[in-house]
């Protein structure tokens, strides 16, 4: 079973004149360990496709699956559940807390979603170790370099062992060579916990590494190649 599942899932804005018709009938699946790259042009519908994957917005119609369980019947508080207990979301800045160290980033997360504090010391560790910036555990995020900080955001987004990863131009603001390693490092994170991976990009030489490229065209998630 694919950990994320879209199906036929249609999504305008507006009505009558006003409509904006972002997707008609989209299909896609993304397994476990999978890294699937979104490229398209301003406006097509990343962040719409985005917010849908992460229960953030819902379908006029369809059905969209996270590991296995349908939402397109559930309720707000089970979709908020949902998206607590098996989405993790990197956004282009990374939006750490400033008076925290990267470790105790890492950490907040689990302790809010129930973890007590050992237990997610050692799981923040794991992580940041894995993204290469353990090192870096103690050190607010002014003290780090804009690639650091993003690996530490994207630890923070697996901190609680998402099935889903969705990340809005992970490397955006980052210069090409960093963009490269904090690429890489979310591969392998992605490789490591089995997580299915949803990664809107105009990084055609980034997009080339994932496993997979789609894009959306009238209304519809169709492969890419660049
Ligand atoms: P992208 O992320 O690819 O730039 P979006 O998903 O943000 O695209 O938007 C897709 C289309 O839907 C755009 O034409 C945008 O103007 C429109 N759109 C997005 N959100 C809304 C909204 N809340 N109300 C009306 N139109 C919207
Ligand atoms: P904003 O666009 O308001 O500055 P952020 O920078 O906080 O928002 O986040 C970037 C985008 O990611 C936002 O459009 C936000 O709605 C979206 N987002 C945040 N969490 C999730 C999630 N779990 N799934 C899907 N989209 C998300």
């Amino acid at each position: 079973k694919p950990h994320l599942l879209l199906q036929d899932v249609h999504r305008h804005y507006g009505e009558g004149e006003r409509i904006v018709r972002v997707l008609e009938s989209a299909n896609l699946t993304v397994d476990s360990g999978e890294m699937v790259a979104l490229v398209a042009p301003s406006g097509a519908g990343k962040s719409t496709l985005l917010h849908l994957c992460g229960l953030l917005e819902s379908p006029q119609s369809g059905e969209i699956e996270i590991v296995g369980q349908k939402t397109s019947q559930m309720g707000d508080r089970a979709r908020t559940q949902l998206r607590r207990s098996t989405v993790g979301y990197v956004y282009q800045f990374h939006h750490l807390l400033p008076e925290f160290t990267a470790l105790e980033n890492v950490v907040m997360p689990q302790l809010i979603a129930g973890q007590t504090q050992k237990p997610a010391e050692g799981r923040a560790m794991e992580l940041l170790d894995l993204l290469g910036v353990a090192p870096r555990a103690t050190h607010r995020p002014a003290e780090l370099s804009g690639g650091e900080q993003q690996r530490v955001a994207i630890a923070r987004a697996a901190a609680n062992h998402p099935r889903v990863i969705l990340a809005d131009e992970p490397t955006g603001n980052l210069d090409p060579e960093t963009s490269d390693r904090v690429f890489e490092a979310l591969k392998s994170l992605i490789r490591n916990e089995g997580a299915a991976a949803l990664i809107a990009t105009h990084n055609y030489d980034l997009a080339r590494r994932a496993d997979r490229i789609v894009t959306i065209r009238n209304g519809l998630v169709v492969p890419h190649t660049l």
